[in-house]
């Protein structure tokens, strides 16, 4: 088959679909791939790196569209790009559907088969496709509110760590699914105190049993946090509840009862954010302050790392993109059931019922 990866066009999107070693793969297994000239550059991967894996650099991604029978990208397609796709296509990549009737249309109109990371399942009921940038928007978040704890970046100016002698920051984690558990990890590495929160009861006894005396879990209540947030010096916001906006657990008014330059870093906030006080922002802008707390509440995190995200994405994609290639959807996606969910859109019809259902749309 012929695999083509163009320069991702969003705004601040430095990932890219295929690495130089995923490229190595399927060139190895037979195919041939076809890389945008600078599609890697984002991520440190210059189109050497590519040439030497065995692809062929194009210019345009015209000529990658045209060329090739299956698309892998990172970011669903801009509308520039939907123009390109044609009848028969196949386009590998995160779609999110669901809030964007517009791009919807335009795949539809295509005649492609679209398959989207983000439904992508797995046996656990897991989203494999999404956890790696769970992961990596984990373990970003002490490392930001590090940042912003210092003084000269609005924080109250306490090391996590602390030093001998002096204690450590305190960080409340709410929310102990994949990114708390990593933020939680991360926090705890760096020497500070480390509560988890969270409401399900397995999990916390899985967070136990796994780490122990690494960092402490309560049940999550209203009447926790109230316990907790004096004397907290970072309390990263890491709660989802599926196919919910994200609940808001910390009212301004509960701001009061926080240390002045404490900090919040809301990961939830591409839900709509789990502090009342939380509003998306940028990695250009990233902090702001309410009532004497700084706020970080980035909504695509992994994209401060490009190059982390690029490879922990392609770890995961790597397989499917594999069975994409050598199978053909139709029998990649026969006999594997989670794959089969990642089918968003074929020949002008919705194949996924809670994507339609969510649109309002015939499925
Ligand atoms: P997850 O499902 O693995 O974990 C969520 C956890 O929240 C679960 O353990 C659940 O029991 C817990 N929870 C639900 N209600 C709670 C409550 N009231 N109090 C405490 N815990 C509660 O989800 P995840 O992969 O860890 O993702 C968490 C959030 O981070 C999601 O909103 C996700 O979209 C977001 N996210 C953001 C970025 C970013 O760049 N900002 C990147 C990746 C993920």
């Amino acid at each position: 088959m012929k695999l083509g990866c163009p320069r991702e066009v969003k705004a601040q999107e430095y990932r890219v679909g295929l690495t130089p070693n995923a490229a190595r793969e399927a060139v190895s297994q037979g195919h041939e791939v076809l890389i945008q000239s600078g599609a890697g550059l984002g991520a440190g991967f210059e189109d050497d790196d590519y040439v030497a894996a065995g692809a062929t650099i194009v210019d345009t991604a015209r000529e990658v569209f045209d060329a090739t029978e299956m698309i892998v990208k990172v970011k669903e397609p801009q509308p520039a790009e939907r123009a390109m796709l044609r009848e028969g296509q196949l386009l590998f990549t995160y779609l999110h559907l669901a809030p964007d009737p517009a791009q919807t249309d335009d795949l539809l109109a295509s005649g492609a088969t679209c398959m989207a990371y983000e439904t992508v399942t797995d046996d656990r009921g897991g989203l494999p496709l999404l956890a790696p940038m769970s992961e990596v928007a984990g373990r970003l978040a002490p490392q930001m509110g590090a940042w912003s704890l210092q003084k000269a970046n609005g924080g109250r100016g306490v090391l996590m760590g602390g030093v001998p002698g002096v204690g450590p920051a305190n960080v409340v984690v709410v929310g102990g699914g994949n990114v708390g558990t990593h933020a939680a990890r991360i926090a705890a590495g760096m020497g500070a105190n480390v509560t988890v929160l969270d409401r399900s009861l397995p999990r916390l006894r899985y967070l136990d049993d796994v780490f122990g005396t690494t960092f402490r879990n309560r049940y999550s209540t209203e009447g926790a946090l109230v316990e907790v947030l004096p004397e907290a010096d970072m309390v990263i916001g890491a709660v989802l509840i599926p196919g919910a906006a994200a609940p808001k657990l910390i009212s301004r008014e509960m701001l009061g009862l926080m240390k002045p330059g404490a900090v919040l870093v809301d990961v939830a906030i591409d839900q709509g954010g789990c502090f009342e006080t939380s509003r998306a922002t940028t990695h250009d802008d990233p902090v702001y302050e309410v009532d004497g707390i700084q706020h970080y509440c980035v909504a695509n995190m992994p994209g401060a790392v490009p190059r982390t995200s690029t490879i922990a994405l392609g770890n995961a994609t790597l397989p499917f993109v594999m069975a994409l290639a050598n199978k053909g959807w139709r029998k990649a996606c026969a006999e594997d059931r989670h794959l089969l969910a990642g089918l968003n859109v074929h020949a002008g019809q919705l194949t996924n019922a809670p994507v339609a259902e969510a649109l309002g749309r015939a499925f």
